[in-house]
């Protein structure tokens, strides 16, 4: 049973997902599900700002990432998943948002400043680069989605669009006029008591005094010759309110765990040294049985620091109490031999692995089940989505 609260979150379909991607994404997502009513997004506009010159594969990336998603137990009947791009309302938020943000917002986005640093050609340094975060603003406030679950370097976006969607709601949260129409609705009160309103509400909007504005809400709640959209007008210019239209989402920063890759750095695509997802035992165990090791432990009976060798921070994913345990006994007295010590990782990440590659196969088998998937979580993300945009076009004044 879901709660009320809305979680949106997406990765790039740039090449096959490694375990990395589970322990520090997917399993997160995986949980989500049963708890908040989640949004899960192919982000093949995101994949395009770094790889636009490289699309051939984009179309079985989405598939191939897609049947991980559901290999590891995401599940279409507790999830929404769908392709961005499929999803059109996503560019044109994006294009209505970026009239309203100040490019000084985007400049100083901690990483659009280390792309300019590390760009290598004027060819990478796009506008897409410096729009992206807003990208995903749009992709955030089109759900009015309140959780989204990001790693720390992800935080300064969440940001950035909680900045958006307050500058949003301040330009268009107000009616057209609403200070005079405020003033009007004022007088209607009668002259003692828009003279208490008035009073109350300089009491309450400079002193900050809440006894005042208890008493203007009551005196709001009894007056009888206002409207109710008189009475709101003047609730939301007591508090110096705006109607929120795109709501502000709070960051989730989960405690994601770093997966050391096979050479010892950070797992990642672009090291070339990871596990990808449903990876084969006979590569698995190749990968681990050539793993660095403590580079104390050049014999068999050299004693080794567990700290100082990359297998170990795998055993802290992979393996249990037990034989951590054995791990830091045999490790520190020289009873264990490395690779005997690689035996029980690789045998947990095959384990993991097989039980992918068997959710996997029905997908593999059957490419339609996946696109139907995805055609049906388009439609109902569209239908949220096409609400949002239909609002946002109204206080706009552009809904003609
Ligand atoms: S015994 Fe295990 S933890 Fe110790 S150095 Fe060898 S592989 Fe690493």
């Amino acid at each position: 049973m879901h709660n009320h609260l809305r979680v949106i979150s997406g990765m790039r379909p740039t090449g096959r997902l490694h375990i990395g991607h589970y322990h520090g994404v997917i399993k997160n997502w995986v949980n989500l599900q049963y708890e908040h009513e989640c949004y899960f997004m192919a982000a093949d506009l995101h994949a395009l700002i770094s790889d636009y010159e490289n699309t051939k594969n984009m179309e079985d990336d989405i598939y191939e990432m897609v049947i991980d998603w559901l290999a590891c137990g995401v599940d279409p009947s507790q999830a929404i998943i769908f392709i961005q791009s499929h999803v059109p309302e996503h560019t044109q938020l994006y294009a209505l948002l970026s009239m309203i943000t100040p490019l000084s917002w985007l400049e100083r986005v901690p990483s659009y400043k280390e792309h300019l640093e590390n760009a290598v050609s004027k060819e990478t340094d796009t506008y897409g680069c410096l729009g992206y975060p807003l990208l995903q603003s749009a992709d955030i406030l089109l759900y009015n989605a309140n959780i989204i679950p990001v790693g720390e370097d992800q935080v300064a976006h969440v940001e950035l669009t909680r900045e958006v969607a307050r500058r949003f709601n301040h330009i268009y949260g107000r009616e057209l006029g609403f200070e005079d129409k405020a003033r009007e609705t004022i007088k209607k009160l009668g002259s003692k008591k828009s003279e208490l309103y008035q009073d109350l509400l300089i009491r309450y909007q400079q002193n900050g005094d809440d006894e005042a504005l208890i008493k203007a809400r009551f005196l709001l709640t009894d007056a009888i010759n206002l409207s109710l959209g008189e009475k709101e007008r003047l609730f939301a210019f007591l508090e110096n309110k705006s109607k929120v239209i795109l709501t502000e989402p709070q960051a989730l920063v989960s405690d994601t765990p770093k997966i050391v890759g096979i050479d010892g750095q950070k797992m990642s695509k672009s090291f070339n040294n990871t596990i990808v997802l449903r990876e084969d035992i006979d590569s698995i165990s190749k990968k681990i049985r050539a793993m660095p090791t403590d580079p104390a432990r050049i014999r068999r009976d050299d004693p080794g620091d567990p700290a100082k060798c990359p297998v170990w921070q795998l055993h802290q994913i992979y393996s249990s109490p037990d034989t951590k345990q054995w791990v830091q006994n045999g490790c520190v007295s020289a009873g264990i031999g490395c690779l005997e010590c690689k035996a029980p990782v690789i045998e947990s990440i095959y384990a993991e692995q097989t039980g992918f590659i068997e959710n996997a196969k029905q997908y593999k088998d059957d490419l339609n089940l996946i696109k139907n998937i995805l055609a049906d979580g388009a439609e109902k993300a569209a239908e949220v989505a096409s609400e949002t945009i239909a609002e946002v076009k109204q206080v706009m004044n552009i809904d003609y």
